[in-house]
């Protein structure tokens, strides 16, 4: 955002009558952070923090991810960068946390369910980590943190949310994570918080998680999942597997009204997002923010700059109109 110097796709857009729709990256190493900030990512949508727990003896400290997080932070100076907690449990296996076999991985302790189970100390770690990175948000400005209602600085997100109690119980880890770190004469900020909606308890409960949070992010991969009741990485079933299913627009549709009563943005952090064939829908769902692999950035910008949001709200009302994926294919070529 340094005037001249910057290209054009490095600046923010908005609709051709101008609604901003923030189009930002997701990351799953440090390695990614250079090629989503020169693709023109406006931020990072979604930090996935696996990548320091994965392929090795033990967890990472606390020092670690805080400088992690603090490179993130300062690969976007001007941007939100979105940090998901670990989202482990499922398919992802960590051997350390030497977690009992579980029949039905992805209908068992994953996400925030591991993180507030038995492996709170993981989380209060990787919390310490996060709010002394809040405070040192890499603002290039110097403006405080956590004063992030202007889309910049640290926010952090928990994965696998469907319960109210959940999100009650990660906000008290929050507080009491600062009260320490308070005590302790740290620096630290408490940076904007928000809940992944990835399951049907969630869609359900979007209202009241709006209520609770500064922000939604929309995970279709297993929303989808979860909702059509077909695994994401089965290819027996990938034609159920597929966001373009009516249920599944629905849902996101329910979740993007929701949010819309309320401050809290809505975002979507899924595969779904970082489709420019998909733009116009999203945008007419009621999106505002789409994050996605870095390599597509610059083609949904493109395509949002060319939306009219009136027509886009249209084409979203006719898309759940449909009965069938197919008639929601036929309507999005035509
Ligand atoms: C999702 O589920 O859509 C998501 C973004 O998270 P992940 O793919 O890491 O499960
Ligand atoms: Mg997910």
């Amino acid at each position: 955002a340094e005037g001249e110097a910057t290209s054009a796709v490095t600046e923010r857009v908005s609709t051709a009558d101008g609604r901003p729709v923030e189009v930002a990256a997701n990351v799953g190493s440090e390695a990614e952070l250079g090629p989503a900030s020169e693709r023109g990512a406006d931020g990072i949508g979604l930090f996935r923090t696996e990548f320091l727990f994965l392929d090795r003896e033990a967890p990472p400290s606390e020092d670690e991810q805080y400088e992690a997080v603090t490179a993130a932070l300062a690969a976007f100076p001007d941007d939100r960068v979105v940090v998901r907690t670990l989202d482990v449990g499922g398919d992802k296996r960590v051997p350390y946390l030497d977690l009992p076999d579980e029949a039905n991985p992805f209908l068992g302790r994953r996400g925030i369910r591991l993180s507030l189970d038995e492996h709170c100390d993981l989380f209060e770690t990787q919390l310490r980590a996060l709010l002394r990175a809040a405070a040192s948000d890499g603002d290039a400005d110097g403006a405080d943190d956590a004063d992030d209602a202007d889309g910049e600085g640290l926010a952090v997100m928990f994965p696998l949310v469907s319960q109210i109690e959940e999100v009650e119980a990660a906000v008290s880890a929050v507080e009491s994570v600062a009260a320490d770190l308070d005590a302790e004469g740290v620096d630290h900020a408490v940076p904007e918080l928000g809940a992944m909606v990835e399951t049907p308890a969630a869609v359900f409960l979007a209202d009241r998680l709006a209520d609770r949070l500064d922000f939604l992010s929309i995970g279709t991969n297993d929303l989808a999942q979860y909702v059509m009741a077909a695994d994401r990485e089965n290819d027996g079933v990938a034609a159920y597997h597929d966001p373009l299913h009516p249920a599944v627009l629905r849902a996101i549709d329910r979740t993007a009204s929701a949010a819309e009563e309320t401050d809290a943005w809505v975002g979507m952090c899924g595969e779904m997002a970082g489709d420019p064939a998909f733009t116009e829908l999203l945008v007419g769902l009621g999106l505002d923010e789409l994050s996605m692999s870095a390599v597509t950035v610059p083609a949904v910008k493109e395509r949002v700059r060319e939306v009219d949001s009136a027509d886009a709200r249209d084409l979203a009302e006719r898309a759940l109109a449909c009965e069938t994926r197919a008639e929601v294919r036929e309507l999005l070529d035509g």
